[in-house]
């Protein structure tokens, strides 16, 4: 970014590993002060400082059992605000004018719901305010503000979705999201070394990836983004890589049928057996898990023999003690046979828009875990994911294989259209 670019208008957003010491803020601040001597306007937002929210929950439960979520978010808000002074005196020093904000400053409206509070409303006023004044505002991420002024937070990783929606509200040019990883990989580098990272990806094609267990953005934040079509680049802090650009329809040469590979180790597999087959079976079932809160994944009935049904499906490891009652008084109430529970499962998915009309993608992957020798328990899909059960014992082998099936490591050709 040379003098006589154009100025943008930037929202920049540092996660808590990026922040996580005061040598992390300083680098941090020098970043900024770059963007503004490039003649950019800045609006920065940034998380609590590395595991700050985590020790505050801690905090929290050796005290409470279960503390008021009114009490909890006043709580929780804490950690960012830290950053941020730090962040903006810090700025100041460094002879770039700048002034901290709490969410609530920010003009940030939330919902009432303490923990997991929706943004309602967005006041652009008091950031333009800043800005036609020169001074980089450094916002709170993770909270805003209800109509009452209690302070609510946003959900876990909700900084994301603050940079995003003021973003949105500010009609920046870019938002970029700073963290300790270089953007969205072909699958996760810890499981799969040879993941490269993504240059571009769709909306649609993060929130299947975010919601089968990749970590880089919250979900919530993608679909703000998606709605408000705001373009994400997810960059590293302290690496100068290029980063991934996350937007409505990446336009590129070729898209390969599977964009990147992502796995779900906490996953188990429920299986209802010779339940009669009669209407309403289902229904009862799952708004039965329904109700306890229970999120269900695949869903499989085999086709009816001798008037009964096998029905499985998938949950959240975690859901195993609450849905395992559930499902006992279920096969009770159905008549049912038997019921089978394997907490240890995984499930294995891969994600590409390209797989769009495009035949044989799903025949590829059962043959890359054929070859592997790995069994598959249950098959899922969506327009643009397919999904496997597998032993979780196999998980990351069959992540391996599929990755390298679809050309994702660059040692083989994409699989282009025939
Ligand atoms: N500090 C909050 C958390 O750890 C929000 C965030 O980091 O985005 O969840
Ligand atoms: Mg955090």
């Amino acid at each position: 970014m040379g003098k006589g670019l154009l100025p943008l208008l930037l929202v920049q957003k540092f996660g808590g590993s990026s922040v996580a010491t005061a040598h992390h803020i300083a680098e941090v601040a020098r970043k900024i002060q770059q963007a503004v001597e490039a003649g950019h306007q800045v609006v920065v937002v940034a998380s609590a400082m590395g595991d700050s929210t985590d020790h505050l929950v801690d905090l929290a439960g050796q005290l409470v059992a279960i503390p008021s979520g009114r009490e909890m978010d006043a709580l929780l808000s804490t950690g960012e605000l830290v950053t941020v002074a730090l962040l903006a005196m810090t700025l100041e020093q460094n002879g770039v004018p700048a002034r901290s904000f709490s969410g609530g400053q920010a003009g940030i409206k939330t919902s009432y719901d303490f923990g997991r509070a929706r943004i309602e409303a967005i006041d652009p006023g008091p950031l333009r305010r800043a800005l036609a004044a020169g001074i980089t505002p450094v916002v709170a991420g993770f909270q805003g503000v209800t109509d009452s002024g209690d302070v609510a937070t946003l959900g876990r990783g909700g900084s994301d979705l603050t940079a995003i929606a003021l973003a949105g509200a500010l009609k920046a040019d870019r938002c970029e999201i700073y963290s300790d990883v270089a953007g969205v990989y072909t699958a996760d580098p810890r499981i799969v070394p040879n993941a490269t990272p993504l240059s571009s990806l769709s909306y649609d094609e993060m929130l299947e990836l975010a919601s089968q267990g990749a970590q880089v953005l919250q979900t919530q934040a993608v679909e703000y983004a998606k709605g408000h079509q705001v373009v994400i680049h997810a960059r590293s802090t302290f690496l100068d890589e290029p980063g991934t650009q996350i937007e409505a329809e990446p336009v590129i040469a070729v898209k390969p049928a599977v964009t990147a590979v992502a796995l779900n180790r906490h996953v188990a597999k429920i299986g209802l057996l010779g339940v009669p087959d009669y209407p309403g079976v289902a229904a009862y079932l799952f708004s039965s898990l329904a109700n306890h809160g229970i999120n269900v994944e695949l869903v499989i009935q085999s086709l009816s023999h001798d008037k009964l049904n096998d029905i499985a499906f998938t949950i959240s490891e975690h859901d195993v003690p609450k849905a395992k009652p559930i499902v006992q008084e279920c096969l009770i109430h159905l008549k049912g046979q038997s019921v089978i529970i394997d907490d240890k499962v995984a499930k294995v998915s891969a994600v590409g828009s390209g797989m769009l009309g495009r035949p044989g993608v799903a025949a590829t992957l059962f043959q890359a875990l054929a070859d592997a020798g790995i069994n598959i328990q249950m098959i899922g899909t969506s327009e643009i994911k397919i999904s496997c059960i597998v032993d979780r014992s196999d998980a990351d082998r069959a992540l391996e294989h599929i990755h390298h099936a679809f050309g994702l490591d660059g040692t083989e050709d994409v699989i282009e259209d025939d």
